[in-house]
Parts: C-alpha cells; structure tokens; sequence
C-alpha cells in the first residue's frame, strides 16, 4: 500500500540548486519542507551502486535522525559512449569546489577521445530516482529519466550541473537556456519534461496529495 506524505517533510539534500527544485516542486501540494542543512543533519556516505539505492541511503538516515518523513533524490548523467560514466559519480566528477565548467570539459575531452563528434554518439540521459521514508522504515521509491545528446561549447546560464552541456530530445535549447518552469514542464502547463519533474509527477501520484 503506498503511503500519503501529510505535514512536515524533511527533504534530504546539501545541494542549493537541487532544494530550490525540490521546494518549487513540493509547495503546491502544501508540504511543508525543511531542509537536512537546516537541521543541522549530517550528510551519509553515498555508497549504492545505484541511483536508487543512494536515494534510499540518504532518505533512510534523514527519516531516522529527524524522527520525520524524509525525501531524498538521487541523480546524475549518464552518457552512453562513456559507458554509462560520469553516472553516480556526476557530482563528484566536478571535485571539492563544484567545478562543473571543468566536469563538462572533462566529459567533452573523453568524447573527443573516443571520436563522439556526431549527435548519435553523443547520447545521455539525466536519471532521477526518488525515495521517501518513513522513521519506522516505509519506503516510497521512483524513477524517471530524459534522455538527449551533449554539445559542445555548453549553452545557457540558468539551472545547475550539467544543464548547459544536454540538450533534451525535441528540444532546441539546453537544459541551460531554459527558464526552471520550462525545464520541468510540470502539468498542468506540460506533462514533465527534466528527469526530476517527471519523477516527481510518479511520486505525486501516489504519495502526495491532488494540486
Ligand atoms: P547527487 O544526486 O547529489 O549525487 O548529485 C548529482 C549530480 O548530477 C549533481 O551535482 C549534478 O552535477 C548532476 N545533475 C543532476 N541533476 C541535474 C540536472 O537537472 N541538471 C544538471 N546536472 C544535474
């Protein structure tokens, strides 16, 4: 049986850009969310071999710490002529100081290497796995994805990460020439349209009560 979240959540991340989403996101279904900086939680060691599995890592310890449902994402991009890599890994590829102009320069190097010059070989795809717990371990767990291919030289100033490297399938802008309303296309404007948002509208459905 899925469960409904009601009342306070807490939502499991030290990422500004990812919070700002995940606030923008929660408010019309009249969540309350605090963040685990705010609560001065600390931060577990992602160690799953998955996305999933690291949402649930981060959920689990917040939900257990605060004594409150917690929600957690876990996300990155996978780029197919990279073997799947940066992947998990796509926030640590930008080191200590979250360099991503150097984590995307870092990506295009390696293309450059294995010959990816042609969109066909270029092709990625933004995971998000979301999970909520509860402090007596329920959880709630989903995933989506958007996939399209990188360009090079990066594009845009809005959003965060590797937003101005992806350009998503259909689209003529990247995901950083793209206001955060547009990135998500959340209904009832659109049907979703970054990994998140798309995950998010799963998560909407069968935990979070109808806008
Ligand atoms: P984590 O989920 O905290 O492990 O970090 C995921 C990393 O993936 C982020 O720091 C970003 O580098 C990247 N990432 C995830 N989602 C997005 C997105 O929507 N745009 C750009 N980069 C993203």
């Amino acid at each position: 049986m899925h469960r409904r979240i009601t009342g306070k959540l807490v939502i499991a991340t030290h990422n500004p850009g990812k919070l700002a989403e995940m606030r923008e996101l929660l408010a019309p279904h009249g969540v309350e969310a605090v963040s685990a900086g705010e609560l001065g939680l600390a931060e577990p060691d992602e160690t799953g071999n998955d996305f999933r599995s690291n949402a649930a890592i981060k959920a689990i310890a917040a939900a257990q710490a605060a004594k409150l449902p917690a929600f957690a994402d876990d996300s990155g991009v996978v780029v197919d002529a990279l073997d799947g890599a940066p992947g998990i890994y796509s926030a640590r590829w930008a080191g200590p100081s979250k360099d991503f102009a150097a984590a995307m320069a870092q990506i295009e190097r390696l293309l450059q290497e294995r010959g990816a010059t042609t969109p066909d070989k270029r092709r990625a795809h933004f995971v998000s796995a979301l999970c909520v717990a509860w402090p007596d371990n329920h959880l709630e767990e989903v995933e989506a994805r958007v996939d399209g291919t990188l360009v090079w030289p990066p594009r845009g100033t809005s959003g965060f990460g590797y937003d101005p490297m992806f350009l998503p399938d259909g689209h003529g802008r990247t995901f950083g020439e793209m206001e955060s309303i547009e990135k998500h296309g959340l209904p009832p404007l659109g049907l979703g349209l970054s990994h998140r948002a798309r995950a998010f509208v799963k998560l909407a459905e069968i935990c979070l009560e109808p806008r």
